[in-house]
């Protein structure tokens, strides 16, 4: 069975805004989408649920919140709002989960426990939040080489023992390019699946990793083109009790380049073919 697709505005950023996605996405038969938040805000948030319902699509997502750790308490202060705001924004898409991309160490730190306690407090903190607007937070583990940057949550495991810690309001992303090289992934996939509450995995982003990568951030390989062995992937989060979607997301200058709507069947095609 071919799971669900989805279509993170990321993919398309320098040539389509949100209202060419979510028609993108009708014309292509794709059924998900899941918006970043400048898109979502520059077209408003009352438009973009409206127009995202009338085409009949889900919401697999919001990207994103989280970037706790900061300097100081004003700083961490206003991250608390910002994720406020996210959230109440992922609650009017009606989306599956806020994505949780959740920060690096602050400027000038060498205090990466610290750091990593700064992502528990600030989580600790918006729960109550989330669990009332019955939105999900979907702690998002990256590749230890943005640990310095941009999350200093780095394993399935470390975000599973935070869901742990914290309890229900929690899940997981996975995204093959960020956790395929773990040796645990198998593992740590099964453990998320054995939640008392069902599955942990809230989201599966797919993209693959390219041999040579040329940029850290902004090479990452359409689904089929590298070497992440995306279907192994995802049979384990379907063995694991994950029935959702799997959205690509792809940060490319590459495939920024090209048509939209190219990329888009390529996406469609691709996955078909998985
Ligand atoms: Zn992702």
């Amino acid at each position: 069975m071919v799971a669900g697709l989805s279509l993170n505005t990321v993919t398309v950023k320098e040539k389509w805004g949100l209202a060419d996605c979510i028609e993108g996405c009708a014309r292509h038969a794709i059924p998900g989408i899941s918006p970043w938040r400048d898109v979502l805000q520059a077209m408003g948030v009352t438009a973009a649920a409206r127009h995202i319902r009338d085409a009949g699509l889900t919401v697999t997502g919001l990207c994103r919140g989280g970037m706790f750790p900061a300097p100081d308490a004003a700083g961490r202060a206003a991250a608390l709002d910002d994720n406020r705001r996210a959230i109440d924004e992922a609650h009017r898409l009606g989306a599956a989960c806020l994505v949780m991309v959740c920060g690096g160490l602050p400027p000038g730190s060498r205090d990466l426990p610290g750091a990593r306690a700064m992502v528990r407090d600030g989580l600790a903190a918006i729960l109550p939040e989330a669990l009332a607007a019955g939105v999900t937070l979907a702690l998002e583990p990256l590749h230890p080489m943005t640990c310095a940057d941009r999350s200093v949550l780095s394993t399935i495991a470390q975000a599973l023992d935070l869901c742990d810690d914290l309890g229900p309001g929690l899940g997981v992303a996975l995204d093959c390019y960020h956790v395929w090289w773990d040796p645990e992934v198998a593992a740590q996939i099964e453990r998320a699946g054995k939640s008392g509450a069902g599955t942990r995995i809230a989201a599966f982003h797919a993209c693959d990793w390219l041999v040579p990568t040329t940029d850290l951030v902004f090479d990452r390989g359409m689904p089929g083109d590298g070497v992440i062995d995306i279907a192994g992937l995802r049979a384990m989060v379907d063995a694991a009790g994950y029935a959702g979607f799997t959205e690509v997301e792809l940060l490319s200058r590459r495939w920024w380049a090209e048509d939209p709507d190219h990329v888009l069947a390529t996406i469609l095609a691709r996955h078909k073919a998985s």
